[in-house]
């Protein structure tokens, strides 16, 4: 099965399970390659729980590598990140990022610059109070800006405002705020996830939406799968479905990380 790049930890605090019971769900699916990326400490001071605390990410990133070693002879296992990518402490991310060891990282906004969070069940009425097409201008202004940095190997989940299942009035207007998106992950040299969780969402679509995702394999940006797990019996999730829609969307192979190789999609 096709490597699984977004799988988070109890360490942030919103996840259940053993890091290893994570590796074993990979494993008895046949992955042979699979990346811990749970959430990078906030740098902001929003409310806990939504991240890992700064004190654990030492831990985390031992535990990961400790899980490297001894699964070695069964999967490759690559140590990743998940970044809130918020402008306010760019340089700060980066500067933590370069403290250890990460393989890659996921930049993904959550939140617009004030601080308002896309994806928390309790904002589902205020992105209408806010208004839809704003909130998914936005955010897509700040997946331009994150790709900018250059910090980030995927882009995640680019439609996330969709995730309660809001839709653009303004469809044409949104579509070009994505399209300038998608050309600033490809002018890094960036890829993007198909993410497998916006099924398990009330949208009930992967994120991106298939006309986004057929518009980035236009572009020949590089693509990777994630379930974007919070509990072991997540990994992989949808992967066959997955791999049906990148095919549909024009993609004939994913971007394997620990190469740099496409990989055909079986
Ligand atoms: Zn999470
Ligand atoms: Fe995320
Ligand atoms: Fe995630
Ligand atoms: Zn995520």
């Amino acid at each position: 099965m096709i490597a699984d790049y977004h799988i988070h930890t109890r360490l942030c605090g919103h996840a259940e399970g053993e890091p290893r019971e994570y590796v074993e769900r990979a494993v008895a699916l046949g992955m042979t390659e699979m990346g811990f990326s749970d959430h990078l400490p906030l740098l902001v001071g929003w409310e806990p729980g939504f991240t890992m605390r700064r004190a654990d990410l030492d831990g985390y990133v031992a535990t990961v590598q400790d899980l490297a070693a001894e699964y070695s002879a069964d999967i490759r296992i690559l140590l990743g990140i998940e970044v809130d990518y918020i402008v306010e402490v760019e340089e700060p991310i980066e500067a933590l990022l370069a403290e250890y060891p990460f393989e890659y990282a996921i930049g993904s906004v959550h939140a617009l610059e004030d601080g308002f969070i896309i994806d928390h069940p309790r904002n589902r009425d205020a992105i209408g109070v806010r208004g839809v097409d704003a909130v998914y201008l936005e955010s897509y202004a700040l997946v331009e800006r994150a790709a900018a940095t250059g910090s980030f190997r995927i882009l995640g989940h680019l439609d996330l405002a969709k995730k309660f299942g809001h839709r653009p009035e303004d469809a044409e207007g949104v579509a070009a705020a994505a399209a300038s998106a998608l050309r600033a992950v490809k002018r890094a040299g960036a890829a993007i996830e198909l993410n497998t969780a916006g099924w398990r969402k009330p949208v009930g679509e992967a994120y991106p939406a298939p006309e986004l995702l057929a518009a980035a394999a236009d572009l020949d940006i590089p693509l990777t799968l994630g379930s974007d797990a919070h509990r072991p019996d997540d990994v992989g999730a949808d992967f066959a479905r997955a791999t049906a829609l990148a095919r549909e969307a024009g993609y004939s192979a994913v971007l394997r990380l620990s190469d740099g190789r496409p990989q055909a999609l079986a």
